[in-house]
């Protein structure tokens, strides 16, 4: 590996051997950059990958908020504004008990490549709270977010830092996030956050988009090898609001999703989630907080799998689409086995390192990142911030459109980014590489600091 790749993962891994997400995504990224730092000698001398791995600014602030039974708790809340050269930070919030700073920085990391692949202006930022919304009555859940808008309302804003949602963040709490900003400030400024509600400046299709966008990828992915999406069987983990996006295109476009994950293990339906009665039972599910994917099984009479995932089942294609590192070296094996031949991530990182690289080198398969996949979701978060700063609303049609070439573009450009760098359809390789190109040259274009 080149020299100067190699110090700098050395530095990462020396000085954040406490955070072993954050390294590996710094070392996924930078398995990639080989030809491109050989061929700017230019990055070296500014220490470009030094600087690229350290966050412009990252804090943690109390948060502190009474439950119902009148007791008083404190979590801490981050946020992480990992790059802001090609546009205000943006980035999702996680509120999930493990959160701690090697989590917020592995995601604020993916961010600022995910975020540069869509095109459109937006710097990479990551936030959240190790708060367990799981068991939290909705008045708890107000208390919290409200507490936690007053510590961070002052650094963020739609020209400085725009967060949203993720795992434990969804339409409920950007709500009572929003309100609590609007309160302390006095003024509307709704692209403060993304994800909002349609009645108060979220966008059509939000909601559909992370998921809706990882299918458009795939189909792109399928239409290279000459196939068609539509009798295609799918198997994904997850049951949030993701796992549910892909569900619907899937189904809307002639494909079948045959499992479903949770903490509880996976259920199989053969006969796919494909009618509106079950697709419509996700968001139910969700809803209530339990965290159970066996009410599925239990109402719809499948199979259910405790404490298993679905990596085991023979499809056509697989996506992880529930969290970090949920395939493992002897699942990615599993996998490899039953020669299944697509393979796309969507949930952020959720392939470890070995296993990842394991299924690159099978002959027979196709390996997409999520950081492209998933970037659906963003980007049309960055719709929503175009929608909000010209005091419009477009319809879902046009939203759909935009997030359509936004997917065929990302694929595009990732292919032929491997392409030029002399490796092949590397749709991993070629996705790492188109996102740090932007942004590498937005910080060498804006001096050192
Ligand atoms: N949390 C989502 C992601 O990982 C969405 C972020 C956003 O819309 O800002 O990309």
């Amino acid at each position: 590996m080149n020299a100067y790749l190699a110090s700098v993962i050395e530095n990462v891994k020396t000085k954040h051997a406490n955070e072993p997400e954050f390294v590996q995504t710094v070392e996924e990224v930078f398995s990639s950059l080989e030809p491109v730092i050989e061929r700017h000698p230019e990055y070296e001398k500014a220490d470009l990958l030094n600087r690229l791995v350290e966050p412009e600014r990252m804090f943690t602030f109390r948060v502190t908020w009474m439950a119902d039974d009148g007791t008083w708790h404190t979590n801490i809340g981050y946020r992480c504004q990992f790059n802001g050269a090609i546009g205000p930070y943006k980035g999702g919030l996680r509120f999930q008990k493990n959160v701690y700073p090697g989590i917020i920085k592995f995601l604020g990391f993916e961010q600022i490549f995910k975020n540069s692949l869509t095109g459109l202006p937006i710097g990479g930022a990551k936030g959240g709270s190790d708060f367990d919304p799981a068991g939290k009555s909705d008045a708890e859940v107000m208390r919290f977010c409200q507490s936690f808008m007053q510590a961070l309302y002052r650094y963020i804003g739609p020209d400085i830092d725009v967060p949203a949602g993720d795992m434990g963040v969804g339409g409920r709490e950007i709500g009572y996030l929003f309100g609590e900003y609007r309160r302390l400030k006095g003024c509307w400024e709704n692209g403060v956050l993304t994800g909002k509600g349609f009645s108060y400046g979220g966008s059509r299709i939000r909601p559909e988009a992370t998921g809706f966008g990882a299918v458009y990828y795939l189909e792109n992915v399928l239409k290279h090898f000459g196939e068609d999406i539509k009798g295609k069987t799918i198997a994904i983990s997850g049951f949030g609001n993701v796992a549910w996006g892909i569900v619907k295109k899937a189904h809307e476009l002639g494909a079948k999703v045959v499992t479903l994950s949770g903490p509880d293990g996976y259920i199989y339906d053969p006969d796919g989630i494909v009618t509106d009665e079950k697709i419509n039972y996700m968001l139910e599910m969700r809803a209530s907080g339990r965290n159970r994917v066996q009410d599925y099984s239990d109402k719809f009479g499948c199979e259910f799998h405790a404490g298993e995932k679905p990596w085991g089942v023979k499809v056509d294609v697989i996506m992880p689409a529930a969290m970090q590192n949920d395939v493992h070296m002897e699942q990615a094996k599993q996998i490899a086995a039953n020669h299944i031949k697509y393979y796309i991530e969507v949930a952020n990182m959720p392939t470890t390192n070995d296993a990842l690289k394991f299924l690159i080198d099978q002959k027979d398969m196709v390996v997409a990142p999520s950081k492209a996949v998933n970037a659906g979701g963003v980007a049309t978060s960055a719709l929503e911030m175009a929608q909000n700063s010209e005091r419009l609303v477009w319809t879902a049609e046009e939203v759909d459109k935009q997030l359509h070439q936004i997917m065929n573009t990302i694929y595009t450009m990732s292919v032929e980014a491997a392409e030029r760098n002399g490796l092949g359809y590397n749709l991993v390789a070629g996705a790492n590489i188109a996102g740090f190109e932007r942004v590498a040259d937005a910080m060498m274009q804006q001096g050192i600091f």
